[in-house]
């Protein structure tokens, strides 16, 4: 079996661009959010279980998955979030360890926005944090996103601290300069994990 390396950090870490130079130097990436947002509409197990949660609405007539509706529902209600979670999140596990069957790889990476906060790197062999100061991550959602650095402040406090993260990864990339040293610091980081 191959090793599983979780790939985690905070908004406009630079996770995803990480996560794309990984698959350039030929290893597998999961995409545990973009997967979630597909399952979602894939599986009828999961829309009954969601309809029932939070309502018919939670589909649209074409019955594809309403997120803007969702997010609505369990914003500041987290009771709701915790339940609905609660369904995602298994269905998200088995669909990972089917594809971890898959990789022929010694190394394939989970990326996840919440490696810590749901202990998913208990499963993994090693923990890959990027990280970058604040100022620079909010920056870098300002341009990606279009949104106002409140906006994108405000969503960073709802976020484990930095510090935090910091002290649990067991490999660190530090993105506060450009996209080659990035690069540079990926290809060390990876080829160094054995
Ligand atoms: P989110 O959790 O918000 O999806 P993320 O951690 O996946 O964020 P990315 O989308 O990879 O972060 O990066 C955020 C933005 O910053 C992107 O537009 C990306 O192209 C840009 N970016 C990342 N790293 C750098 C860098 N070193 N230099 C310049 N731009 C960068």
């Amino acid at each position: 079996a191959p090793k599983i390396i979780g790939l985690t950090g905070g908004i406009g870490s630079g996770k995803t661009t990480v996560a794309h130079f990984i698959e350039e130097f030929g290893f597998p990436v999961y995409y545990s959010d973009d997967r979630a947002k597909t399952i979602v509409n894939d599986s009828e197990e999961l829309k009954i279980k969601i309809k029932d949660l939070l309502g018919d609405a939670s589909y649209d007539e074409n019955g594809r998955y309403d997120r803007k509706y969702v997010a609505d529902k369990v914003f500041n209600n987290r009771e709701l979030l915790q339940q609905l979670n609660e369904i995602i999140h298994p269905a998200v596990r088995i669909d990972f360890e089917n594809w971890v069957k898959k990789q022929t790889k010694y190394l394939v990476f989970k990326e996840t926005a919440l490696l810590f906060e749901l202990k998913l790197n208990r499963q993994c062999y090693k923990s890959l944090l990027v990280t970058a100061e604040d100022n620079i991550r909010i920056k870098r959602v300002m341009d990606r996103d279009d949104k106002t650095y409140r906006e994108v402040q405000s969503v960073m406090e709802k976020q484990m601290p930095e510090k935090d993260k910091i002290k649990i990864a067991d490999c660190i990339i530090y993105n506060n300069t450009n996209l080659e040293e990035l690069k540079e610091q990926t290809e060390k980081v990876v080829f160094s994990i054995e």
